[in-house]
Formats: structure tokens, C-alpha cells, sequence
């Protein structure tokens, strides 16, 4: 299998009134470079792209990426021929690296948008090498620019930044530097396409916890609903957990649970809601992982604080049903 870093730049409209709501971002160049399993640099590809939504790059766009309208004129082909070129290039058998999370929703995005067949099946799973470098270096708690990464590689900067086919080469140089062996088998599922039916619903186990995505409902309460999406079960045996304390809700679009194994402990579940794409509706991430007393602890603590804050918002609103629910 062979390892594809893919780094995307792109454009936007000058004026919010002037945004196409299905391309708010024209992709203006691709970038990429393959690596074979021994992470050898075996092919490289670059095209820029003439835009046909947005004509003229943003000040802030030429700014960062350094290219200019003439730049794209001049040496710019069309989107459908650069994506096609680019897939063709990839081969078969291929996992895309991605330093962060959301040029593969982009590349998606641009190819609905004129009307090019997406052909990757669900889940489309990708290497997050953000995340991958976070989990070797920081357990997995921080996240870091390329730039900064690059340093503290001592990896030579002899090549620009935010141009691409240079960020996805700098991408590949962290890649060689991540323990895949120990790392690897923490992907990513890009969400630009959610499961369509419960059948495309699946538990996706990594070592230290449990994912899983729900297919898409038109409500949030819908969403929240599903037993599903509620359930809780052990990241490690499967079986059902023991929930000490039932799904709630941060305030925001987080909800956190409490449940407990018999045989592997406390474990946490989190809820994150999030809008689809074309925002017709949402969607839960859940994720089960085991967790310490103090953890436990925190949650605890938060649903009290939680529970307080509503409960004095109420009594200011002056409403009646104070201590209900
Ligand atoms: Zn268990």
C-alpha cells in the first residue's frame, strides 16, 4: 500500500453575498507525493488550477500561497482534468495523509461540485499526520503547524510553506518520521459523507478507544434520540456498560456519559453533534474510552456546575418547574 500526502490550496469569494454555498472553497492547486512502504519518495505531482467560480484570488490567498491570478491563467488547467490526472496518479491501493482534517472534505466538495463521481466507498479513511505526530510526541493532546513540526525535526526548510506541492513533501518528511507501527492504526474518517443507512453504521475499535458514527437525521433531537448513538458498550469486551451517569449535554453540542465495565473499569462516552455537509441534517461521533477516578471526578463535576447554571437561569427567567427534569 502505498502512503499518498496530498496538501490542497484554495480560494474563496471576496464578499459573502458572492459565495456559492455548494464551493465556499475553489481549490487552486494540488499537491501531493507518494511514498511506498518503506516510505521511499516514489512519485511527486503537482497541478494548479485556472478557477471557474471565484476568478480572482483574494488578497489574503495570493499573500499566503505566493500564487498570482496571472500564475493560474498561465499555467492553471481546469479542475475536472487536474482531479482526474491526480486520481489516475494515485493508483489502487493507497491511504491518503493528510496534515489535518479538512482537505479531503474539500476535494470532495469541489468534485460534487461539477458533478465528478466520488470514488472512494464509506468510511474513506485517512492518516491525520497532525494527529500522528500529536500522539507520538504529546499523547495526542496538542496540535501543532507544519512549520513548527518541521523544526523541531530539524527537517531543512529549504522549500516554501502554504504552497501545496511544498507543504504535502514537508508532510511526507514528518510521515517518515512518525513510528507507523505504533501509530499507524490510529486513522481518521473524513465526514464529508456520513453513513446513509444503519448498515454503513459502524464501531471502528482503535487500542485506546472506540468510535463510531451515526448516519445522519434531519433534527438534532432525533439525532439524540437514537438508541443507537446512546448506547454504551465496553471498548474492550464490547459488552454492554453499567451507566453510572446518563448522556448529558455540556451546553454546547457535546454530550459526555458515565458507564462501567465489570471486568475493564470506568469508561467515558462523548457525543460530538455535527451539521452534514450540505447541512440537511446531523450527525453524533461517539467515542468510548477508558477513564481514571479523577476523570470521573471532572464529569461529575461539570454536570453539577451544569445542573446549577440552568436551575438559576430559571429562577431569573421566573419561570415555575424550578428542580423538574
Ligand atoms: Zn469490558
Amino acid at each position: 500500500m502505498d502512503y499518498i500526502c496530498l496538501d490542497l490550496e484554495w480560494n474563496q469569494a471576496a464578499y459573502k453575498i458572492d459565495e456559492e454555498d455548494e464551493i465556499p472553497f475553489e481549490i487552486i492547486e494540488i499537491g501531493a507525493v507518494k511514498l511506498n512502504e518503506k516510505m521511499q519518495v516514489v512519485g511527486e505531482f503537482q497541478r494548479l488550477i485556472r478557477p471557474q467560480v471565484y476568478p480572482f484570488l483574494l488578497r489574503r490567498t495570493k499573500e499566503i500561497t505566493g500564487w498570482t491570478d496571472r500564475d493560474l491563467d498561465e499555467k492553471g488547467i481546469y479542475f475536472e482534468d487536474a482531479c482526474e490526472e491526480f486520481l489516475n496518479w494515485c493508483g489502487k491501493n493507497y491511504i491518503f495523509c493528510i496534515w489535518g482534517s479538512s482537505d479531503l472534505t474539500q476535494l470532495e466538495r469541489n468534485m460534487s461540485y461539477f458533478d465528478m463521481k466520488i470514488p472512494w466507498k464509506y468510511p474513506l479513511k485517512y492518516l491525520d499526520v497532525q494527529k500522528l505526530y500529536a500522539l507520538q510526541e504529546h499523547e495526542g493532546k496538542a496540535r501543532h503547524a507544519l512549520e513548527y513540526v518541521i523544526e523541531k525535526y530539524d527537517i531543512p526548510t529549504d522549500l516554501k510553506f502554504h504552497h501545496a506541492f511544498d507543504d504535502a513533501k514537508y508532510t511526507g518528511m514528518v510521515l517518515q518520521r512518525i513510528n507507523l507501527k505504533e501509530y499507524g492504526s490510529y486513522f481518521s474518517i473524513d465526514y464529508y459523507r456520513v453513513p446513509k443507512n444503519r448498515f454503513e453504521e459502524k464501531i471502528f475499535n482503535f487500542d485506546t478507544y472506540s468510535k463510531y458514527v451515526s448516519r445522519a437525521f434531519p433534527l438534532k433531537e432525533e439525532l439524540m434520540e437514537n438508541k443507537r448513538l446512546r448506547e454504551m458498550a465496553c471498548m474492550i469486551c464490547q459488552k454492554n456498560l453499567k451507566k453510572t451517569v446518563g448522556w448529558f449535554s455540556d451546553g454546547g453540542r457535546v454530550y459526555l456519559a458515565l458507564g462501567e465495565c465489570r471486568e475493564h473499569g470506568l469508561m467515558r462516552g462523548k457525543i460530538r453533534v455535527k451539521a452534514t455537509e450540505d447541512h440537511s441534517g446531523f450527525f453524533g461521533v461517539r467515542t468510548i474510552k477508558a477513564c481514571t477516578e479523577e476523570e470521573k471526578e471532572q464529569i461529575l463535576l461539570k454536570k453539577d456546575n451544569l445542573t446549577k447554571k440552568r436551575r438559576e437561569r430559571r429562577r431569573k427567567g421566573g419561570k415555575k418547574g424550578d428542580g423538574e427534569n
